[in-house]
């Protein structure tokens, strides 16, 4: 029985490696732009210089596990079709393929292991004195600009955002402005509208602009287009539409785990990734075992944002990711924040999802 595994990052890795240990019999490969790995939850370390952010996609990857570098540009009848005319076929699927960014023209993207590495080479390249711009008040944002701050203490950091640190509440949030601010970063409660690399601005929706040396656009939104080109049922924002047991609605071979993935009630989120693509490979050993299948249920435990290396917040959460006014933070936060960062890449190499 071959399955295929479309997407190399945490939810396609753990689906992969635990399909291998649970559905006997299961020829996996998995097809992925590039032979490494990127941890994408690093990728604004990478920007700033503190971490690499990938490793070789064989070390994550159980022995007997098949990778086939290339990008998949349709998915329908039993059949994959990879950019360059190459044919795959698969008795079942899974699409982990991630989410996209949309970056203003202008902006660099951090979201991306391509634009990561832009932005590090034009951070690396900038003079003491000159003005960064992050765009995105939400966790990215956040990450990335306390990350900047610290790394580049020579630097002016502006953080701009509709509203900053959105994905916190309460004190946790104050905790994180706190933080902006002890590392001197200036902060903007505005809307980006367009950016000028050869000017040197940005464009606010409240009117007027702000000179910059450099714009980080640190915004994830949209998913590959992968699943609509192949003519699956896709939400608004081009999600494949699951049904309870995370397969498709269009093709029941089709499992969507991740990002990708319309599940109610879920965000982006390692915290998502993981647990969806555990439970879709266990669905699958139970339909083809012949027991019922369980809906996938929600669990999230928290909200972990990093501010640096040597601070973040981690705010509780209720199983449905309702904030609770409970939060750690301090070197206890960014202790905890490195140890889930660590666990999700583990859980990924070993299959398996706490
Ligand atoms: C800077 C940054 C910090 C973050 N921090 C956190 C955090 O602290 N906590 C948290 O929970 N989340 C965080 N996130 C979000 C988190 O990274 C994602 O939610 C998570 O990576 C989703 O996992 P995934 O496996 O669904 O997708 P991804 O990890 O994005 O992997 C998708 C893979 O699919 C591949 N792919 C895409 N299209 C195709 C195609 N057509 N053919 C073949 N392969 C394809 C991609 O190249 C990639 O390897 C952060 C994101 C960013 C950018």
């Amino acid at each position: 029985m071959k399955v295929l595994v479309v997407g190399a990052g945490y939810a396609g890795t753990l689906a992969a490696n635990r399909l291998v240990k649970k559905v006997k019999g299961a020829e996996v490969t998995v097809v992925n732009p590039r032979p490494e790995f990127v941890e994408r939850v690093r990728l604004h370390q990478r920007v700033a210089g503190s971490a690499e952010a990938a490793r070789p996609l064989r070390s994550m990857l159980r022995d007997g596990i098949g990778i086939r570098v290339g990008e998949v540009e349709k998915a329908s009848e039993g059949t994959l079709l990879l950019a360059g005319g190459d044919t795959l076929r698969y008795d079942h699927l899974f699409l982990a393929v991630g989410s996209s960014v949309r970056p203003l023209p202008g902006t660099v993207p951090v979201g991306t292991w391509e634009g990561a590495g832009r932005a590090r080479a034009a951070l690396a390249a900038l003079p003491a004195g000159a003005q960064v711009t992050v765009v995105g008040g939400g966790a990215t944002g956040v990450e990335t600009a306390t990350e900047v701050a610290e790394r580049r203490r020579d630097l002016r950091v502006r953080l701009v955002g509709e509203r900053l640190a959105d994905s916190l509440s309460g004190r946790a949030r104050d905790r994180a402005l706190a933080a902006l601010n002890r590392l001197r970063v200036d902060l903007v409660e505005d809307v980006v509208t367009g950016a000028g690399a050869a000017n040197g601005e940005i464009r606010l929706r409240s009117g007027g602009s702000l000179p910059t040396d450099l714009a980080l656009w640190a915004v994830v939104s949209g998913v590959p287009s992968l699943a609509a080109d192949s003519g699956l049922e896709v939400d608004a924002a081009g999600r494949v539409v699951v049904d309870p047991y995370l397969r498709s609605v269009t093709d029941g071979r089709i499992f969507a785990v991740g990002d990708c993935a319309a599940v109610p009630g879920t965000r982006f989120g390692c915290q998502t990734a993981g647990p969806q693509a555990a439970h879709a490979v266990d669905v699958l050993a139970r339909l083809l075992a012949d027991r019922e299948p369980e809906p996938y249920p929600l669990r999230y435990v928290g909200r972990c944002v990093s501010l640096g290396r040597r601070d973040a917040v981690m705010q509780f959460t209720r199983r449905d990711d309702s904030l609770r006014d409970a939060h750690l933070g301090g070197r206890t936060g960014a202790r905890v924040k490195e140890f889930i960062v660590r666990s999700a890449a583990f859980g990924s190499r070993k299959g398996i999802s706490g």
